[in-house]
């Protein structure tokens, strides 16, 4: 089974907790046990597993990134994002969660974290299921 959802985001750099979307699909796919990989099919997005509890964590991961890569750095790359090209190389695009009576197995304050480093946009997400 493949999924694909859609999501907009709304800023030019902006962290989007899609765990109820996740679960959501999990639950339509009727699958017990297995994993559930999600992918980011994007070259400026990525995903990530971190705390969804607190909102200023997103904010500072937002922050320190932006430090470390900043938007304006003599990038040979013409398009004028290699920033976000970077942001998403370090991120990656991928997660796997584990699936078990029909649960997504998570940390009691994670999430699952839409990373867009060059919105606006209208992004796609991809999942996988595996039974096991
Ligand atoms: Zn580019």
């Amino acid at each position: 089974m493949f999924e694909q959802t859609t999501l907009k985001t709304r800023a030019k750099v902006e962290l989007i907790d899609i765990t109820s979307q996740i679960k959501d699909i999990v639950n339509k796919s009727g699958i017990e046990n297995g994993i559930v990989q999600i992918n980011v099919p994007h070259t400026t997005a990525a995903v990530t597993i971190n705390e969804n509890a607190d909102p200023s964590v997103k904010d500072d991961i937002i922050m320190e990134l932006n430090k470390i890569i900043p938007f304006n750095d003599n990038y040979k790359h013409l398009e004028g994002n290699s920033a976000a090209h970077l942001k998403s190389s370090i991120v990656g695009g991928n997660e796997t969660v584990i699936i078990d009576n029909g649960n997504l197995i998570l940390g009691r304050w994670q999430g699952i974290i839409f990373c867009e480093f060059d919105g606006p946009r209208r992004r796609k997400v991809d999942i996988k299921f595996v039974k096991g």
